[in-house]
């Protein structure tokens, strides 16, 4: 587990480009943390990296938004899901080509493949946030390790 504090949303932005830059086919990154903690600042920051040049916003009302880059991002929301996101199909998009990043991943931890890049983001002050970095498998270790270097 590793942390970074960030100091503004550009700080939170420029560590999710980086981390953007270095992802592959499969890549699957998970954002939990409060309402305004930042999740979607950072997906904005991600699409960046990844070479999106659309607006990232929330997916809030459609769940999944996707975008071209470098590779296909799925931005999913899936704060608004009942139940698992089994028969809604998310899960070819989390098993496909693409980068999925899924914003409150916790209501659909059984669709998730156990090797990823789990995060968490907290507040710590008005402008400030604590990342949590919990990769699991050693392409994700490897992965946080460089960014964070
Ligand atoms: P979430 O998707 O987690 O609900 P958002 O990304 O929509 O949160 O909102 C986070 C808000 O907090 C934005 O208005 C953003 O500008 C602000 N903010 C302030 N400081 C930071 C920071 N260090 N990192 C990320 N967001 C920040
Ligand atoms: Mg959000």
């Amino acid at each position: 587990m590793y942390t970074l504090d960030t100091h503004s949303a550009q700080d939170t932005q420029a560590v999710a480009q980086r981390l953007a830059a270095r992802v592959w086919p499969g890549t699957v990154i998970t954002l939990n943390g409060d309402l305004g903690a930042g999740k979607t600042t950072f997906t904005q920051g991600f699409a960046r990296g990844l070479g999106v040049t659309r607006n990232v916003n929330s997916p809030t009302f459609t769940i999944m938004k996707q975008y071209s880059g470098r590779l296909p991002l799925y931005h999913m929301d899936v704060y608004r899901l009942e139940d698992t996101g089994d028969d809604i199909g998310l899960e070819e998009y989390i098993l496909g080509n693409g980068v999925a990043i899924v914003e409150w991943s916790d209501l659909i931890e059984s669709s998730l493949p156990t090797e990823r890049l789990a995060l968490t983001i907290e507040r710590i002050g008005d402008e400030s946030r604590r990342i949590t970095f919990a990769p699991v498998g050693d392409a994700y270790v490897q992965l946080v390790k460089e960014v964070l270097a």
